[in-house]
């Protein structure tokens, strides 16, 4: 069902994501197969039970030096060939040093990432989220924006930008305005506050994610990676100052404890109960 999309696009997206976990599971460790593997068997048909544990879990691995570096084994990448269903999408920096897959510990498949510097949002990156909500039925996604974001530091210094980076740096400004003022380190204000806001963003995104959300098939949290300690802390939903660090602990029975800033879910993704799959209707054509 998963590929029943469009082939070429599906077939781009997939390259990609097989490249990208392929180049990751090189540098780390390709053989040591599914034994952290915790990711749903279903995906994110429906199931976003336990996906933002999941994720928080895996940091909590990355952060500790434990990495398990599941769903990096020959058979997953087979598996896969046939189709993917992840079951969280991130939206995060092209930076070097933040790598979502590393960083939340996660293999092929798992996590469905799309990257721009200073994980700002258009048209593309708005309708590769649509495609991993609408088709390949991912419930989750979260927003992660990192300490000293170079983007983030160029919108905060202002001035010219070449090129199409002033494009960018124009997207970023908006939350520069926003946190204008405010005490501490502006840079990583913004880090912040242009999470939370392009998580508002695309929480209210019409046609699809906005009605995604409403129907209760998506979450949308805003987090900020910290360079020095590798953690992600999901952002709080109205507080533009204070992060709220993840849930510490091995266990996946406590969610994290920052609330959701998904003003429209009742709890955590990783405390909903999952939506029966037949609420989740395949895209008409498809
Ligand atoms: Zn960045």
């Amino acid at each position: 069902m998963a590929l029943s999309t469009p082939a070429s696009f599906c077939g781009r997206i997939l390259a990609t994501s097989l490249f990208v976990g392929l180049a990751l599971g090189v540098i780390t460790s390709p053989l040591l197969g599914n034994a952290g593997a915790a990711a749903p068997a279903a995906g994110g048909g429906g199931q976003n039970s336990g996906a933002l544990d999941l994720l928080m879990a895996g940091n909590r691995r990355f952060v500790k030096g434990r990495m398990l570096h599941p769903d990096q084994t020959i058979g997953r990448r087979q598996d896969l060939a046939k189709g993917q269903q992840p079951f969280a999408i991130i939206l995060t920096c092209s930076d070097s040093r933040v790598a979502p897959e590393v960083y939340f510990d996660q293999g092929l498949g798992d996590i469905f990432v799309i990257r721009t510097a200073g994980n700002v949002i258009g048209d593309h990156v708005i309708g590769s989220i649509e495609y991993a909500v609408e088709h390949l039925k991912a419930s989750l996604l979260i927003v992660v924006g990192h300490e000293r974001c170079g983007a983030v530091a160029a919108a905060v210094a202002g001035g010219h930008a070449d090129g199409h980076i002033g494009s960018i740096v124009e997207a970023i400004t908006p939350a520069v305005k926003a946190t204008a003022g405010r005490p501490g380190d502006q840079v990583d204000n913004t880090v912040g506050t242009h999470a939370r806001m392009t998580a508002d963003a695309l929480r209210t995104s019409d046609p699809i994610l906005a009605a995604a959300v409403k129907a209760g098939h998506l979450t949308v949290l805003a987090a900020r990676y910290d360079l020095d300690t590798g953690r992600v802390e999901l952002l709080k939903a109205n507080d533009e100052v204070e992060v709220e660090a993840a849930t510490e602990g091995e266990t996946k029975a406590a969610p994290a404890a920052g609330a959701p800033a998904d003003p429209h879910a009742a709890a955590p993704a990783g405390a909903r109960a999952a939506p029966a799959p037949a609420e989740h209707a395949p895209a008409a054509g498809h």
